[in-house]
């Protein structure tokens, strides 16, 4: 397969023009990442072959990262792999190690800033065999849309003892007159930013989502009540967004409390119910430890979900482990203003199966299937969701569900990518 073959997909007027042989690079990753490359792809390719018969295809292009950029190039993080991504816009990757004592703190952090990927979507669902630790899985149908440049997790951290941390505890109690910090002798200190464009962008991207795919609701989740100039704005800034940008595409639980302090509950009820009639999104909040336990009690009332970075990591995982998904859940990181995107495998290298053909190559393939849907190519992405229902329905699964499940045949990963195959 000749790269020259393929175009360059481009970002017009906020869309993706996507030609019929788009070149993709893929980061293959470390550990198992071989396996569940060689595995999801071949699917990838094969459901696009069977759907479009050679008329449309990916001309993948490999570009490195991890070891065995490394290994090529003595860098981590090569210079020509994020150009690639910057020029050719969609991208899929692997798991990759988080180098020890390289000067890198995280290669996914790395890439995530550099292009500015400011939204980590997850998308979680149910698929029906998958072994689950709650009663009725198949409630839980959300895409949690994750802050993925601010918060605590922006990497402004210094130690206990530091100078940074030294100087930075003098000007909060000397210059800021704050004497809060219980124990400031053996402190370390992290800083908090949220910001408004940074909620704006994310809020806009989960809300433009939620009225494309007609979700009926997105729950703003945060801490507001304790934090609140970062996660108090961000409900107050989300609330803004979804009334000023949306206008009466939407109907917002602030709305909902102001009709409640003018005309009392019962219009403020009748305006909620006109509005779900008229099949208006409802934009509305929780507090993130609460959001926890209504997740387990009433996940069919969270649709879209749109948080701040730390509560996403929690919420992203908690939410795949209710679905048995924590090794077949998908990810990307995107930025819907200019179009780029990495699709990722969201488990780690799983060092334990590296080398051995043993790994689920599903999480890895459902970012195929986003991808897909992100080309619009979604008659091949169905078919691959699809396959998937079947192959793990057939209890034909790889050694991690196997180790779980009743009256299952364990398969290599390969074997595994070739039962879906014959499934599409
Ligand atoms: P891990 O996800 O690699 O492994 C956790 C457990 O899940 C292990 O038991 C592993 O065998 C299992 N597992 C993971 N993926 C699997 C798959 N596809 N099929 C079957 N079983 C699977 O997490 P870890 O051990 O904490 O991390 C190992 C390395 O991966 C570290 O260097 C870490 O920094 C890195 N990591 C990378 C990413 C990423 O690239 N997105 C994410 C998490 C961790």
């Amino acid at each position: 397969m000749k790269v020259t073959n393929g175009e360059h997909i481009q970002f017009k007027n906020g869309e993706l023009q996507v030609p019929k042989f788009p070149i993709i690079p893929f980061i293959e990753g470390d550990g198992v990442g071989s396996d569940v490359w060689a595995a999801a792809s071949r699917v990838i390719d094969a459901a696009i072959e069977k759907v479009y018969h050679g008329e449309k295809k990916i001309i993948w292009k490999e570009v490195y990262a991890g070891q065995k950029a490394y290994d090529k190039t003595g860098e981590w993080l090569p210079k020509e792999t994020l150009e690639a991504v910057r020029e050719y816009l969609v991208a899929i990757k692997g798991p990759l190690a988080t180098p020890i004592g390289g000067g890198i703190r995280s290669l996914n952090v790395a890439l995530r800033q550099e292009l500015d990927l400011f939204t980590c979507l997850r998308p979680v669902r149910y698929f029906k065999g998958v072994p689950s630790p709650v009663k009725a899985p198949e409630k839980v149908d959300m895409v949690i849309f994750r802050e993925n440049t601010e918060d605590i997790y922006a990497g402004i951290e210094f130690p206990k003892d530091s100078e940074e941390a030294k100087r930075l505890i003098s000007f909060l109690q000397n210059d800021l007159q704050t004497s809060k910090i219980r124990f400031p002798g053996s402190s370390g200190i992290g800083v908090k930013p949220v910001s408004e464009e940074g909620t704006s962008r994310l809020v806009r991207a989960a809300i433009e989502y939620a009225l494309l795919e007609n979700r009926k609701s997105v729950t703003l989740v945060h801490k507001g009540n304790i934090m609140k100039f970062t996660e108090g704005a961000f409900k107050t800034w989300g609330y803004e967004v979804a009334e000023n940008l949306f206008g009466d595409r939407v109907f917002t639980m602030r709305q909902y409390e102001t009709i409640v302090k003018d005309a009392g509950t019962d219009k403020a009820n009748q305006a909620l119910r006109a509005a779900e009639s008229q099949g208006k999104l409802i934009v509305k909040d929780v507090i993130a430890d609460n959001f926890l336990q209504q997740i387990l009690i009433q996940p069919e009332a969270y649709d879209v979900v749109a948080t701040l970075n730390l509560n996403g990591d929690y919420i992203s995982d908690a939410l795949a482990a209710q679905v048995g998904g924590i090794g077949i859940s998908p990810g990307a990181n995107m930025n819907f203003e200019t179009g780029h995107a990495i699709f990722e495998a969201t488990h780690g290298t799983a060092p334990n199966l590296a080398g051995q053909n043993k790994a689920n190559p599903s999480s890895l393939l459902l970012s195929g299937v986003m991808m897909l849907e992100q080309l619009k190519w979604y008659e091949a992405a169905e078919k691959i969701t699809k396959a998937i229902e079947k192959t793990i329905l057939s209890k034909v699964v790889t050694i991690d569900f196997a180790q779980i499940m009743d009256d299952a045949k364990e398969v290599s990963c390969s074997a595994f990518a070739d039962r879906l195959i014959e499934h599409l």
